[in-house]
C-alpha cells in the first residue's frame, strides 16, 4: 500500500476501479472511507458524507455472487483433493484463508464497483 503525503483526492478523474477496491475509495472526495469493515461498507463518507448506504441499495446480488464463487471455490478444493490428495490438515490450511481471502476480496470488488456505478447515474441529470 502506497501512502504519500498527497493522497488520491489529489488526482484528477476517478480511480481505477482495482485500486478502489483496494483501498476502499470514496467515488466523490477520493478519500479510503469506503469500507469501515474488510468487506462492509461504511454508512457514509467521512470526509464528504456521501451518503454510501443510500448508494448501495439495490445490490441485491452480492449473496449470489458470494454463492457462486464458494461453489466454484469447493469444486476447486475437491479437484485438487482429487489430484495431489494431500493430507487434511493442508486442505484446511491453504483452502480456508484462500477462501475467505477471495469471499473478501470479490465482495469489495463487488460493492465498489456497484456503488461507483450508482454514483454516476445519480450524477446524470
Ligand atoms: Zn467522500
Amino acid at each position: 500500500m502506497t501512502s504519500g503525503p498527497s493522497g488520491p483526492s489529489e488526482q484528477k478523474g476517478q480511480p481505477g476501479l482495482v485500486s478502489a477496491a483496494l483501498s476502499g475509495l470514496c467515488p466523490r472526495c477520493g478519500a479510503k472511507t469506503l469500507f469501515a469493515a474488510p468487506a462492509g461498507l461504511a454508512d457514509e463518507c467521512a470526509k464528504c458524507g456521501l451518503d454510501f448506504l443510500a448508494l448501495e441499495r439495490g445490490g441485491r446480488f452480492v449473496g449470489i455472487l458470494t454463492m457462486l464463487l464458494a461453489l466454484v471455490l469447493i469444486l476447486a478444493a475437491l479437484g485438487v483433493d482429487e489430484w495431489l490428495r494431500p493430507p487434511l490438515w493442508a486442505s484446511f490450511l491453504f483452502w480456508g484463508p484462500v477462501t475467505v481471502a477471495s469471499v473478501i476480496g470479490a465482495l469489495r470488488f463487488y460493492k465498489t464497483m456497484w456503488v461507483y456505478h450508482q454514483y454516476e447515474e445519480g450524477q446524470q441529470p
